[in-house]
């Protein structure tokens, strides 16, 4: 793999061109069962072109935003270098401009005069099986990172036109079994994983042990616990897998010490929500309305996301649309809210003690996740996404760096594995795909010694684990921002090293 890995001196260093680098790489097709489990055909249908251009038009006529992307680009080129894939790959049909006619060309064949009588005059083309491949590709080489979008001059949202592609896609019978097969899970056992209630039950009793082992405290973590106030939903990595295990004991110990009553759902013990990724609203609903039923259902005040890029996307922006309203809930407090506006409030009260030192061993920078850099905000302040997780990076930690500002906040990097790309399958352009961050990290690595990065993102924390050994550092060496604030928060009774000492 290592050959493949490209030699990037800056971290927005445009590539030398490679026509078709990346054409044939696809991620698995979805098979009958996955696909039939969302209502989708289980194979491409025998009238697929007719199905795919009555789709088009129904987006055409029912999404504003769909056709006036599709119809306002004047090919100004300045997005053609801000994509990682295309920075990573070399690929053109990478830039976002060139993945965006893929589309477009077909949309000016069937819906504009021009295309209608001089096709040739306006880059329009034919659907044909050819282009639903060439489709099936490169709309699976977009994390849907929303980056491009910042830098068009009419703000056109490439990241919409790859979820409508896919939309498309699915609903003529050729859909992404990764996304697909994860979606079936949530809906028949309640998160990604498959993991059942039992499982879970058992696995929060463990981490209670741990916690309790590591500080002499008795901390609870709550499972279909009736009338606790708040109801956090969070990415079922963080039930499993290290660094996102670490992410939910920060969470555990920063309400017990809040003192407030909690409880996860065993229900919807899923935060995250790949209805997105595959562009479809009725899953996005239906995968929200677990949500809706388990709040109610537990009868909480309050819902709280733990940290999940996308799915703090679609929580923030249309969790009310999809799910509400809520009008159940406490309105004294956002709803939904983050556990980083959570915390920082209680940062802000004076309700934590903070051990700064115990994260001296690590130098630190934090990664802006995309959904929540781009599409998203937190707290009450423009910006607050981007400046409430470095506070409370810096409540907690000495030794903290910024990368190069034209790769953080709005400007930030994918991780290269978003937007339903997580799969081994794609495993090439994931590696490419994150070079352009890996080489902002080891700019900041180069100036100050950074040795870890934090993010607040279970897919984000998962794709730097598997890409960064290969660019030189240890897989651990992403962290989630919680786990930062586990290390360093002291609860009250904890037997800390001073005291330790002192009964020595
Ligand atoms: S949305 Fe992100 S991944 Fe997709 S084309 Fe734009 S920059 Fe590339
Ligand atoms: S920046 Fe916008 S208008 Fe310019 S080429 Fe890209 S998508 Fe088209």
């Amino acid at each position: 793999m290592a050959e493949d890995i490209p030699n990037m001196e800056d971290a927005l260093d445009i590539p030398c061109l490679k026509v078709g680098a990346m054409e044939g790489l696809k991620p698995f097709i979805a098979g009958a069962d996955h696909q039939e489990a969302l209502g989708f055909p289980g194979e491409l249908v025998p009238n697929w072109k007719e199905k795919a251009l009555e789709k088009m038009a129904e987006m055409a006529e029912t999404n504003r935003a769909f056709q006036v992307y599709l119809d306002t680009c004047v090919k100004c080129g300045a997005c053609t270098d801000k994509c990682h894939y295309f920075l990573g790959t070399g690929d053109p049909k990478n830039m976002p401009v060139a993945r965006q006619d893929l589309l477009r060309s077909v949309y000016r064949r069937y819906f504009t005069f021009a295309g209608k009588y001089f096709p040739w005059l306006v880059g329009a083309r034919d659907l044909t099986e050819d282009v639903l491949q060439e489709w099936y590709s490169y709309y699976h080489q977009c994390s849907e990172c929303r980056r491009c979008s910042v830098f068009c001059p009419y703000g056109i949202d490439t990241a919409e036109i790859t979820m409508a592609a896919r939309d498309i896609l699915a609903h003529v019978g050729i859909g992404q079994k990764y996304s697909n097969e994860i979606i079936g899970k949530v809906h028949t056992v309640g998160n990604n994983l498959g993991l059942p209630a039992k499982a879970l039950g058992a696995t929060l009793e463990d981490l209670e042990e741990d916690i309790e082992d590591e500080t002499g405290v008795s901390v609870r973590i709550p499972l279909d616990e009736k009338g606790a106030d708040i109801l956090l939903v969070t990415p079922s990595a963080d039930f499993f897998a290290e660094p996102h295990i670490d992410g939910l004991l920060g969470y555990a110990k920063v309400f017990h010490e809040a003192g407030v009553s909690w409880t996860v759902s065993s229900y919807a013990s899923e935060a995250a929500n790949f209805g997105l990724f595959i562009g479809n609203q009725d899953q996005m609903r239906e995968v929200s309305l677990r949500i809706r039923k388990a709040a109610e259902d537990l009868g909480v005040k309050r819902i709280i996301f733990g940290e999940c890029g996308h799915a703090w996307r679609v929580a923030y922006s249309f969790l009310d649309t999809l799910a509400g309203p809520f009008d159940f809930l406490d309105q004294n407090y956002p709803i939904p809210q983050h556990i980083l506006e959570f915390t920082w409030d209680e940062i802000q009260k004076g309700t934590f003690k903070f051990d700064k030192s115990k994260n001296d061993h690590i130098r630190l920078t934090y990664h802006d996740s995309c959904n929540v850099a781009r599409a998203s905000r937190m707290g009450d302040e423009p910006g607050g996404q981007f400046e409430i997780p470095r506070n409370v990076i810096k409540s907690v930690c000495n030794n903290y760096f910024d990368m190069d500002r034209d790769t953080t906040r709005e400007s930030t990097l994918c991780c290269g594995g978003g937007g339903g790309l997580l799969t081994d399958d794609l495993m090439d352009l994931r590696v490419k795909g994150a070079s352009p961050r890996m080489t902002a990290l080891q700019q900041v690595t180069e100036d100050h010694g950074v040795t870890h990065m934090a993010a607040i993102c279970a897919i984000c924390k998962t794709q730097f684990s598997k890409v960064m050994p290969k660019y030189g550092y240890d897989m651990d060496s992403i962290l989630s921002v919680h786990q930062l604030v586990s290390n360093a928060i002291i609860l009250t009774g904890q037997e800390t090293d001073d005291a330790e000492e002192d009964n020595d």
